[in-house]
């Protein structure tokens, strides 16, 4: 059961930027000092939260710069993997959450690998290339790319194809960064000085407000989320059919099956629909909807109500 945003674009504007893409580590719960990063033992900060004393405490790492699923608000890591985190964990037998922890999104795979952390919760996308270095839980979401213009610029995109020297951005390691590699670059349509990777999309899609990139290539939820919320658009969107998932080491089979059991039980009893409707505006059980239902992972084809007028070209991935 996988939501899938192309099928509603609706969503509640509760994303305020205040422009800084300053890094900030805070727990959502319980503030940890973090100043011992390297050699983080993972039992030093469980032992206020007597909850099950055989717990497993889990920490789980996140880019706070990707609304609605992880920014900060009011000095706190909040967002839709925050929550679903937080609930798949609460049902995770022998597991509980112990702290969230925010860093670029590059360095979230390594932090996983040295211990770090235990969980990624980044709307990460499950690709090959990652699977080679971790292993995922079940998907939970599923995501295109959206092209990102300034409001009123002369470059109006309506495809890839249109592309012809523009300058581009994207967060770096991301699947929007491999749109523009493979789909711009690779094919000829802009140059590799016109591209710009940034740490963060909040600081890519300032520039694209400065005019200092023409577009920006980025998750569709999130290109929409910030186009509700700063001087910037969606142009179209480009089907990609990314899903994402919760990202684990690749020893930790046990927390991966218990993670999956809690996916499944948030879905069961209704929270994961809960979820959706609280960070993406979708009504829980909208009536009004005939085919009631948001299982089918794959579903596609429906008239997306974003008002974009253009499903993007006809290429996956
Ligand atoms: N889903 C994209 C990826 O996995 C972007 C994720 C992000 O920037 N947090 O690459």
């Amino acid at each position: 059961m996988v939501y899938d945003s192309a099928r509603h674009a609706t969503r509640r504007d509760v994303v305020r930027y205040g422009g800084s893409a300053a890094i900030v580590v805070l727990a959502a719960g319980c503030l940890g000092d973090d100043d011992d990063d390297a050699a983080d033992a993972d039992d030093d900060a469980a032992d206020d939260e007597p909850a099950d004393e055989d717990a497993e405490g889990v920490v789980v790492g996140t880019e706070a710069g990707f609304p609605p699923f992880e920014m900060i608000e009011d000095g706190e890591i909040v967002g839709f993997d925050i929550d679903l985190t937080e609930a798949v964990l609460e049902e995770a037998e022998g597991y509980e959450l112990e702290e969230f922890r925010d860093m670029e999104f590059g360095s979230l795979i390594p932090a996983l690998q040295d211990g770090s952390i235990d969980v990624i919760a980044a709307a990460m996308t499950i690709t090959e290339e990652r699977e080679e270095e971790i292993d995922f839980s079940d998907p939970y979401f599923s995501a295109d790319q959206s092209v990102l213009v300034a409001e009123g610029a002369d470059f109006e995109p309506e495809s890839l194809e249109d592309f012809d020297g523009q300058a581009v951005g994207a967060q770096v390691g991301t699947t929007g960064e491999g749109v523009v590699e493979e789909e711009l670059i690779e094919e000829g349509r802009i140059d590799d000085g016109d591209y710009s990777s940034y740490d963060s999309y909040v600081l890519a899609v300032e520039d694209l407000e400065r005019g200092i990139v023409d577009a920006i290539v980025i998750d569709e939820p999130v290109g929409e989320t910030f186009a509700d919320d700063r001087a910037v658009e969606v142009a179209f969107v480009h089907e990609t059919g990314e899903e994402f998932g919760l990202g684990v080491r690749e020893d930790d089979d046990d927390l991966r099956e218990a993670i999956n059991e809690g996916l499944e039980a948030i879905e069961e009893d209704g929270t994961y629909d809960d979820l959706v409707a609280e960070w993406f505006g979708e009504p829980e059980d909208d009536d009004d909807e005939e085919d009631g239902d948001e299982d089918d992972e794959a579903g596609d084809d429906e008239a997306d109500d974003n008002g974009n007028g253009d499903d993007g070209d006809d290429q996956e991935g």
